[in-house]
Order: structure tokens, then sequence, then C-alpha cells
């Protein structure tokens, strides 16, 4: 078989990469993925109960960016959805990431508004705080004791489970993803699109392969194939240093265990995802209709169990972002180098970067602009 480009990976670097060069540059296109499905970790399908489920845990996409938004747009509808995440701690439900009413739920009133006012004095109204750093500069007895509080009860346990690690042993990023929010705003994210493809994220990607000058392979990994199909330049969106046969070490990577359980009941949650920072060996759950607002009888929930990626065992889904890590992959990228323009990395996997949807399409679009302006 001929083609122009070889893509690795039927995921969001993949699939808009493969879009973008047959309807852009009229070339012709083989989509190789291992799986057995399109979309990449963002894959939903209905499930033996007919509730639409995430296979790869909850997919919530948001950005702040037109361009991104606008680019899926023509791929699918969308439903407006707002994340709402609350945590347990001691054993009280409350608004992550936290924030004034998760110290309203936690702390007896004189307290929780004397927290506040410090607070609003010290950073200001509508500002977010990484946890991290309100630890560092803190100064105020008070907020040194709730900063910490935050710290042991929202974060640690949490981010040990998930990571392996604690906080202060990764990229303060990490954390500083869900920062201390002060302000009322309960919303796990504010950016300015926030929703989920109406007719499921699976379906998206059809749209985003349907081109006829895309041609798609499933259960295939692309070492199999790779001779015998003849192509001018491949893109390589999976593990970067699977790519070079492990020739520096493996990247660590985290993986997860996803147990779908199915209720005969209406709804489970407040909210669609609930974390247990303290307890239990899963991290979080996720009520699935709460998410897309499927009307169904019984609801199918997914617990999160981290753990250690292990080669042909589970899947590597986290890049572990830490300095030495990131030194490791940049001697694969040295390697990448030596390559010259044959193969492009990219990718989540391919980039070792903790990329979100939106930053996966960016990141894609960016590729294809260089492209271009080569062509
Ligand atoms: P992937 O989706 O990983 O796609 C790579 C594809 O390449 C895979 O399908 C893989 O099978 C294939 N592949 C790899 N190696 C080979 C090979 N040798 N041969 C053939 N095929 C190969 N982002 C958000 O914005 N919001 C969220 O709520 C969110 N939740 C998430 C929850 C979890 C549990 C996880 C793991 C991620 C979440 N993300 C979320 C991130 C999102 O999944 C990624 O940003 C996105 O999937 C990255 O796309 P990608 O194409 O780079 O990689
Ligand atoms: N985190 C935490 N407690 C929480 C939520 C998040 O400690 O209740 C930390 C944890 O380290 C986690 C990181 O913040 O891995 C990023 O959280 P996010 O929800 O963005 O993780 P993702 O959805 O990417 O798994």
């Amino acid at each position: 078989m001929r083609c122009n480009w070889l893509i690795i990976g039927a995921g969001y670097t993949g699939a808009v990469l493969a879009e973008r060069i047959a309807s852009q540059l009229d070339q012709s296109v083989l989509v190789v993925d291992r799986r057995d499905h399109i979309a990449g970790n963002a894959f939903d399908y209905i499930n033996e109960h007919g509730v639409l489920v995430h296979r790869y845990g909850p997919h919530i996409f948001h950005t702040n960016a037109d361009r991104i938004w606008e680019y899926l747009s023509r791929f699918t509808e969308w439903r407006p959805y707002y994340h709402h995440v609350f945590a347990v701690v001691e054993g009280k439900q409350v608004p992550v990431p936290f924030n004034l009413n998760s110290l309203a739920a936690l702390y007896p009133r004189a307290m929780a508004e004397k927290l506040e006012r410090q607070l609003v004095e010290h950073y200001g109204f509508g500002v977010k705080v990484p946890v991290l750093k309100m630890m560092e500069d803190a100064v105020e007895a008070d907020l040194v004791e709730l900063a910490k509080y935050i710290y042991k009860n929202v974060f640690e346990g949490y981010t040990v489970k998930q990571w392996g690690l604690r906080p202060e042993q990764l990229d303060a990023s990490v954390t500083g993803r869900v920062p201390i929010y002060i302000s009322k705003d309960d919303r796990y994210f504010q950016d300015k699109y926030q929703a989920l493809p109406r007719a499921g994220y699976t379906e998206m990607f059809r749209n985003i392969l349907s081109h006829p000058k895309i041609n798609l392979l499933l259960k295939t990994n692309y070492r199999q194939i790779q001779d015998e199909i003849q192509y001018d330049r491949m893109i390589f969106t999976g593990p970067i240093d699977e790519y070079f046969e492990y020739i520096h070490g493996p990247l660590p990577y985290r993986s997860l265990r996803f147990d779908l359980v199915h209720e005969q009941q209406d709804q489970v949650q407040a909210v669609a995802q609930v974390n247990y920072p303290n307890e239990h060996l899963f991290t979080r759950i996720t009520e699935f209709k709460l998410l897309t607002g499927q009307r169904s009888h019984g609801t199918t929930l997914a617990y999160e169990y981290p753990q250690a990626h292990e080669r042909g065992v589970n899947d590597a889904y986290y890049p572990i972002p830490r300095e030495e890590n990131r030194e490791l992959y940049n001697r694969y990228t040295e390697e990448a180098a030596k390559l010259g323009n044959r193969v492009v990395f990219a990718g989540r996997l391919a980039d070792y970067k903790y990329y979100n949807m939106d930053q996966a399409v960016a990141r894609a679009l960016k590729v294809f602009e260089d492209i271009k302006s080569a062509q």
C-alpha cells in the first residue's frame, strides 16, 4: 500500500493531523492504531446497560481558545456542561478546587468568615493560588494552618495514590492544575468553553476521520505493517521511548485501572465526580450520566485505581512531570532530531507532556502549520 503520510495513533493528535493533511493538502493518509477503536483515550461507547461511558476515565472538554473550539465545532454539536467535583474531607463532601464554599462547609461559621477575610486580604478575591505556593508564602498563623490543612486533606493522599509521589516530588504544575480558588465559583474549570460532544467523543472522531483521503487500520501495531507500507513521512503519537526501543531506558508513566459498576438506581452521586483523597485505594468515582446528561434507568460509575505502568500489562496514561523524567525525555528528542523531518513526534505520549484535550488539538494544529509552511 502507498500513502503520503503514515500516522500512528487515532487519538486527538493523529486524527486532527490526518484531517488537516487530507483536507488542506489533498494528500493521502493512513492512520494506524493498535486499539480496536478510534478516539484514543477520549473513546466512549454505549455499554451493556445502554449507558454512554468513557472507557479511559472521565473526559470533560474545556478550553479558552476560540480557534480550538471553532475547529472541533465543525465535527460535533455540543452539550454545554460545567464540571462540579466534591472531595470527601472528614466525612463531608466539599467542593474542589478548594474555595470559599469549601471553607464554609468545613469550619465553624466565625472561623470560616475570619479565614475568608484573611484570604481575600492577602491574595484578593477571584485569585487562584496553588496549594504549594500558599504553603510557601502564607505568613498569617491562620493561613499557614489552613494551607497545611488543605495540603493534608485534599492533596497529599490523592497525589500519593495518583502518582506514587508526594506533591513536592512532582512539578508544581501538577497540583497547580487544581489551585485553591478565592471565590464562590464551585466549577472545576473556569474556561470560556466547557462542553461534551453531544453525540459523544467517538462520533466526533468519526466525523474528523471521515475524509476520503484518510484510510484507517485498527488493531495494528505499526511495527507489524511498517515494512509493507510505502509512505513519504510518518507522524508518531505513541510513547517516544517505545519508538526508539527504550535505548536510553524506559520513561516512567502512570497507569490506571477503571472498575465500572452499574447500579439499578437513577442517580448515586450529588455531582458527576467525587474524589477520595483520604480513604480507599481509588482516587475518584465518576457517574457518567451526570456528565453526558443521558436519561437512563440505572447508572454506571467508574472507580479509578492508579497503578504503576507495566509494559505489555497496562496502558501508559500519564507522563510523570518531574525534572529527572524531562531529562530522560530530552535524550529521546535528540534521537528524534537525528531522523530529520522524516518522522514527526507529537502528542501526550510522544511529547511526554500532560496535555489536556484542547492542548493536544493545539499541538496538532501547530504541527500542521509547520508542515504546511515547509511544503
Ligand atoms: P492518545 O489519546 O493517547 O492517543 C494515542 C493513540 O496512539 C492511542 O490510541 C494508542 O493506541 C495509539 N498508539 C500508541 N502507540 C502505538 C503503536 N505502536 N501502534 C499503533 N498505535 C499506537 N483531557 C481533557 O481535556 N479533559 C479531561 O477531562 C481529561 N480527562 C482525562 C482522564 C484520563 C484518565 C486520562 C488518561 C486523560 C484525560 N485527558 C483529559 C487527557 C486526554 O485524554 C489527552 O489530552 C488526549 O487523549 C491526548 O491525545 P493524543 O492523541 O495525544 O493521545
Ligand atoms: N489533586 C488532588 N486532589 C484532588 C484533585 C486533584 O490532590 O482532589 C491533585 C492530584 O495530584 C492530581 C492533580 O491535582 O493528579 C491534577 O488533578 P486533575 O483533576 O487535573 O487530574 P486529571 O483529571 O488530569 O487526572
